[in-house]
């Protein structure tokens, strides 16, 4: 690990004014100090964000507000996140450990580094890393790899369990830099790798994440997700769903669904959503309708599986909502 300075700040805007100066924002760390540690991130000057006033967990109107530096084991223990946003706590305790879970903030959730491997080889090819250098897991190890969304630069899913619950749900980011205040969706914070796979957020220069809202709603409620993974815990999603329906006199009126572990960033489905309105649900018209997520998949090698995996996982996701009349 190479030296660093750590600064603590207690306002927003000297955070930002830090962030603005280059200094890199650390909040509980459990991602960036381990690739500090590994050398895959060099920052030599740290702005310490905890002591900000951003952890708290409330109800506002029907959404869900959520700061970013409330802490994932916090958000998913809340009693108003159980009962109006079980897929929120859902995601979370299915993702890292209870030990990570109680550092981890859900603004470092969202902007977590990739999992590919090469990535953290520093003496392997990788375009995330070292722009320009070829990506080594197309030809490569690529069993986990995405499906949905890659290039021939980049070909690693977005990690985070969380973000595909908030994408399903259409939850919103606000931020906060230099220039100001925006609010955007949290689907829009994901970028493709496409050409440029180092550049992994929509983020401005010196942009804090200030907090997430969830809008509550029919489908808030009727929502589950799904994990499938090689280990029963602490371990990241080879395939992910979130699902939420929304069924009235036995017909489907609204779904939501995105997924994770296939994608480049955390991916909704719409087609799949639209195929299920007006239907009344069941096992064949999930199976149909899952068919759809499969539009555009570029399978590698070592991860034609996923084929297969995507849609049995957004069937059983569906069928888990208990949106079965
Ligand atoms: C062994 C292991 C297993 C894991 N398993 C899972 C899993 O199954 N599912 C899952 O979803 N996650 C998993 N994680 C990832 C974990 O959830 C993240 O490491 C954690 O959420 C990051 O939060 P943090 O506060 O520690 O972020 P930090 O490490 O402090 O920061 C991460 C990044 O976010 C930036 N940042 C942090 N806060 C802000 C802010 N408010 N505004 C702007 N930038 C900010 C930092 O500059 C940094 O670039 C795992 C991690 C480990 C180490
Ligand atoms: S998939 Fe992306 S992160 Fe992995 S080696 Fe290729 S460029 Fe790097």
């Amino acid at each position: 690990m190479l030296p660093f300075t750590i600064e603590k700040v207690t306002s927003v805007e000297a955070a930002i004014a830090a962030a603005s100066s280059g200094r890199r924002v650390i909040a509980g760390g459990t991602t960036l100090i381990d690739l500090m540690r590994e050398e895959v991130e060099q920052p030599e000057h740290l702005v310490d964000i905890n002591a900000l006033p951003l952890s708290e967990i409330c109800i506002d109107r029907s959404d869900l507000v959520i700061g970013a530096l409330a802490r994932m084991a916090d958000v998913a223990a809340h009693p108003d996140v159980q009962r109006l946003q079980p897929l929120i706590a859902e995601s979370l305790i299915e993702g890292a450990s209870p030990q990570l879970r109680n550092m981890a903030s859900i603004g470092g959730n969202l902007l977590q580094r990739v999992r590919c491997p090469y990535f953290r080889m520093l003496d392997a090819s990788c375009n995330k890393r070292n722009s320009g250098s070829g990506c080594a897991a197309i030809d490569g190890l690529n069993v986990g790899h995405a499906i949905l969304g890659t290039s021939d630069h980049c070909v690693a899913t977005h990690p985070s369990d969380v973000a595909v619950a908030l994408v399903a749900l259409d939850a919103t980011m606000r931020v906060k830099g230099p220039e100001g205040e925006r609010t955007f969706r949290v689907e829009e914070l994901f970028r493709l790798p496409g050409d440029t796979p180092h550049l992994e957020h929509a983020l401005l220069p010196g942009e804090l994440i200030i907090e997430v809202r969830v809008p509550g709603g029919p489908n808030s409620r009727r929502a589950r997700y799904l994990k499938v993974r090689d280990r029963a815990s602490y371990e990241f999603a080879l395939v992910s769903a979130a699902a939420a329906l929304d069924v009235a006199d036995g017909v489907i009126r609204e779904a939501r669904l995105a997924v994770g572990g296939v994608g480049t960033r955390p991916w909704r489905l719409r087609a799949v959503e639209a195929a299920l309105i007006g239907k009344a649900p069941g096992r064949q018209v999930f199976q149909a309708a899952a068919r759809l997520s499969l539009e555009g998949a570029r399978p590698l090698s070592g991860n034609h599986y996923k084929l297969e995996l995507l849609p049995r996982t957004i069937v059983r996701a569906f069928e888990m909502t208990g949106g079965i009349a």
